[in-house]
């Protein structure tokens, strides 16, 4: 068959362990057969890192910049076992942080949906998508044990030496304090990020704090967005037919529940962090989980949200079976090339994103999956299968 057409090359980021056994699956099975594939390769598997003191990394974000897409593996963020497993260097940073923070971007995690594994929400019919802001809050704060009695107090010192204070508290006794902080031009470009990705997506973005108790800090989140959302984005939200919502974060909680599903969730950084767990467990399973870091300037990454499953790839080096999950990382593939192809216009390969998502739901809802899948799903005569064979059933449909 003719291969579909490709005119710019997306970035190509490969990584570590299992998903960098399944990557090469992916692209032997699924994208290279019907893709005239082009990518500006980059490989930011831990070894390589190492070799290059982590520059590897820095170049892959600066070419997302310079190609405006880009499709991650899973990579592994070293911590003291790995450092003696690699033998490396220096205790590498994670490469996502590093990528994020040169693309300024906000993550957007969305679940895969398929027939036969129901959410534990029963009316949960669409994808939750929850947005998390990546910057300060309690992941950036300061933090003080009070032995007795004594003043706190908040003060800021201006560059002309004023000086502005607040009481936290007169202390009678033992306790705990704690500073934190967050930057006008830091929620802005979240805001921003979450409205484009709302419009890109189509879908309704909800964004909540608690501006009742917390006046002025969690009220510059609700002001600047939608300040934003009114000089900038209320009539393209108009012309699409979508929604900016905000509420309560405790209303808002309990309206996802009750919905059913199917919007864009803001979070600040704390309540991302803990929401992203509950909509995934919820949703069934990490391993059908997906993720797509989107900068203000309109650069994006596609990833899975798991890591490398390290357990599996030992199995797999002892030359063992392994039943290990490729749809997020397959979805990663998808929504790279779907991108890739709205931005050059290119509706050959948005149709070939569309063919393989489908193929890979029809798999799974005709029974064949891999193990994690297969213990979860509510269907008769379940085919639990390997990884090489999930990503070949694919194929075939495909
Ligand atoms: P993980 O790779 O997400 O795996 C944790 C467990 O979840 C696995 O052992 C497996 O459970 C299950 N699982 C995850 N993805 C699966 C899939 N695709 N198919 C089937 N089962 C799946 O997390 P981890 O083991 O904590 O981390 C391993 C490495 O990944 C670490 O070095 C970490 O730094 C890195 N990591 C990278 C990223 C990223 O690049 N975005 C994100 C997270 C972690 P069972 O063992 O029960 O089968
Ligand atoms: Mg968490």
């Amino acid at each position: 068959m003719a291969k579909v057409k490709m005119t710019t090359p997306l970035v190509e980021m490969d990584g570590d362990e299992m998903t960098r056994i399944l990557w090469g699956m992916i692209k032997d099975e699924l994208i290279i057969p019907f893709v005239d594939l082009k990518t500006e390769y980059y490989d930011l598997g831990l070894e390589y890192r190492n070799a290059t003191n982590d520059q590897v990394t820095i170049d892959a974000a600066n070419a997302i910049k310079k190609y405006g897409v880009g499709v991650k593996c899973a990579t592994i963020t070293p911590n003291a076992a790995r450092m003696k497993e690699y033998d490396l260097k220096e205790m590498w940073k994670s490469p996502n942080g590093t990528i994020r923070a040169i693309l300024d971007g906000t993550v957007f995690r969305a679940p895969i949906i398929v027939d036969p594994i129901k959410p534990y929400v029963r009316n949960w019919k669409k994808p939750i998508t929850i947005a998390r802001h990546a910057y300060g809050d309690i992941y950036r704060d300061v933090e003080m044990k009070v032995e007795g009695k004594g003043k706190c107090e908040l003060v800021f010192t201006s560059e002309d030496g004023k000086e502005k204070r607040e009481l936290i508290h007169n202390f009678d006794g033992a306790g705990v304090v704690l500073g934190m902080h967050n930057l006008d031009k830091s929620i802005e470009s979240f805001a921003r990020s979450c409205f484009n990705f709302a419009l890109d997506t189509k879908q309704d973005l909800w964004f909540a704090t608690k501006d009742t108790i917390s006046k002025k800090y969690d009220h510059t989140f609700k002001d600047i967005f939608q300040e934003i959302f009114d000089k900038e984005y209320k009539n393209k939200f108009y012309e699409v037919g979508i929604e900016y919502f905000y509420t309560l974060i405790d209303d808002a909680v309990a309206r996802v529940v009750k919905s059913e599903g199917g919007m864009i969730w803001a979070c600040k950084n704390y309540d991302g962090d803990v929401m992203s767990d509950m909509v995934a467990t919820a949703f069934g399973s990490l391993a059908m989980m997906t993720s797509v870091l989107v900068s203000p300037e309109g650069n994006y990454e596609y990833e899975a949200a798991h890591g490398t499953v390290q357990r599996h790839y030992y199995k797999h080096l002892k030359g063992e079976e392994t039943s290990t999950n490729s749809m997020a990382t397959i979805f990663a593939w998808s929504g790279a090339l779907r991108k890739r192809g709205e931005l050059d216009g290119n509706k050959e390969l948005m149709d070939f994103a569309d063919k393989l998502e489908k193929a890979s739901i029809q798999t799974i809802e005709e029974g064949i999956m891999t193990k994690d899948l297969a213990s979860l799903a509510s269907m008769e005569n379940v085919k639990a299968v390997n990884s090489e064979e999930f990503i070949k059933s694919i194929r075939e449909r495909l």
